[in-house]
């Protein structure tokens, strides 16, 4: 028996299959292997994963802790100049903000295996052997599909697309909401 891939080539197929629970269809005995890309991803639920990180988390870290840093120091003051209410309401919309953040930071993007198989269609993309519906876009800095893709964002460390639009959104609007509520209350 030829070992490959870490599977006997024999077993590979219907290792691969009870993996993904069947989703994957398998053509001309290929053993398949499902493409990640430059993402991790955890929580498989149903085959999909349900959180993904990206490949430049470094820089999302960086923002994480800048939030933190940044509440602290702007809330501080706040209660110097105001007092401790004041200065409640500075944490809370930096709280805000920090959740926000960290939900459009783990959700998946739109990355879907369900449709994966071993193709060679014109639509369909090589590295993730998945054929594409419209919408789908390759990005090559994740280098994997994502359905319903808008961009790829560095700050966020990885793609915004159908899975975590809402979620980017609601996060530019509690940017906003940081913004103007601090403004208001270092000004009064
Ligand atoms: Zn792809
Ligand atoms: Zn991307």
């Amino acid at each position: 028996m030829k070992q490959q891939d870490g599977f006997f080539q024999d077993d590979s197929i219907r290792i691969h299959k009870e993996e993904t629970n069947g989703i994957l269809e398998i053509e001309n005995d290929i053993p398949f292997k499902p493409h990640y890309g430059n993402n991790f991803m955890f929580k498989f639920c149903d085959g999909q994963p349900q959180i993904t990180i990206g490949p430049h988390w470094p820089l999302s870290l960086c923002v994480i802790i800048s939030i933190m840093i940044g509440t602290y120091f702007i809330s501080a003051t706040i209660y110097i100049k105001s007092g401790i209410w004041y200065s409640l309401g500075s944490i809370m919309s930096g709280l805000i903000l920090e959740i926000c953040f960290l939900r459009v930071f783990l959700k998946n993007p739109g990355v879907n295996f369900t449709l994966t198989k071993v193709v060679k269609t014109e639509k369909s993309c090589q590295p993730c052997k998945l054929e594409k519906e419209q919408g789908t876009y390759h990005c090559y800095e994740c280098d994997i599909c994502v359905r319903g893709y808008d961009h790829h964002c560095p700050w966020v460390g990885k793609c915004i697309g159908e899975g975590n639009i809402m979620e980017f959104q609601m996060f530019l609007l509690s940017f906003l909401l940081f913004f103007a509520s601090n403004l208001f209350l270092v000004m009064i």
